[in-house]
């Protein structure tokens, strides 16, 4: 039985998937969810490192102007240029070698 984070990262090497549909495809439920893939996205990103592998960040979007966040492992809340709150999550990937 493969562990959350191994299935993770078999998804990863195929294509790229934001939290919530990684949630999602895990069969994560609530509210704590998406934080919960998030917490397994930086673990992984560490691993990868020790493999020299690298985690590919496709970085948040503002949906209203935009606006493009910094690559990271989180999900804004809202934007700082124009305070929407509709904001389209980061997408990660594994880089293939
Ligand atoms: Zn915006």
């Amino acid at each position: 039985m493969a562990t959350r984070r191994q299935r993770i990262i078999s998804l990863l090497e195929e294509r790229d998937y934001s939290p919530s549909e990684l949630a999602r495809l895990l069969d994560l439920r609530g509210k704590g969810a998406t934080k919960a893939v998030l917490e397994d996205l930086k673990a992984i990103q560490r691993i990868l490192k020790r493999e020299g592998k690298v985690l590919l960040i496709k970085p948040a979007e503002c949906k209203n102007c935009g606006f493009v966040f910094k690559p990271e492992i989180k999900i804004p809340t809202k934007c700082p240029r124009c305070k929407s709150e509709w904001i389209e999550e980061p997408r990660f990937k594994i880089e293939k070698k």
